[in-house]
């Protein structure tokens, strides 16, 4: 997502995790442990991904989609459908995702990612890419308009 920032990564966290789990270290239930909340987060507003559980193997994860902040109020600490997040970001100034990856056969569940949407990032991004785009688009218009007239004129 465009106004995407404040990334954090989880992916080493998890495969430490897993690593215990393949090793014995950790036992199954203690990793595969998802409420029923999340899981019915999973089921009502999970992305479907193409990666197999990395504990049953038997089932694709589904990522969820939590978002938290001040200007949510009640709405904070809801899981929300992915393509819900652009409209929100266009209309919040600012807000956190959560995103967690569940399997919905052994609940194995691990929060992935994390990161800040909003559209105070989208005002400033695009407001230099619309401004940059526009005068490149306007400066064109301007040479081939100047150089055929000069051509005309020339004639
Ligand atoms: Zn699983």
């Amino acid at each position: 997502m465009r106004t995407q920032r404040q990334v954090v990564d989880y992916s080493l966290q998890k495969r430490a995790v897993l690593r215990d789990v393949h090793n014995g270290r950790i036992g199954t239930l203690e990793v595969c442990d998802a409420s029923p909340y999340l899981k019915n987060a999973a089921l009502f507003h999970g992305e479907p991904t193409d990666d197999r559980c990395p504990v049953c193997r038997r089932d694709n994860l589904t990522l969820v989609h939590y978002i938290y902040g001040d200007e949510l109020k009640q709405s904070a600490g809801q899981a929300r459908k992915l393509a819900e997040l652009p409209v929100l970001a266009m209309t919040l100034r600012e807000f956190q995702v959560f995103v967690v990856e569940v399997c919905r056969s052994c609940a194995w569940n691990h929060l992935t990612q994390q990161y800040v949407l909003g559209r105070d990032a989208l005002t400033a991004d695009e407001l230099d890419q619309a401004e940059a785009t526009a005068s490149a688009v306007a400066g064109r218009h301007r040479e081939t308009g100047s150089s055929s007239q000069r051509r005309e004129g020339r004639r």
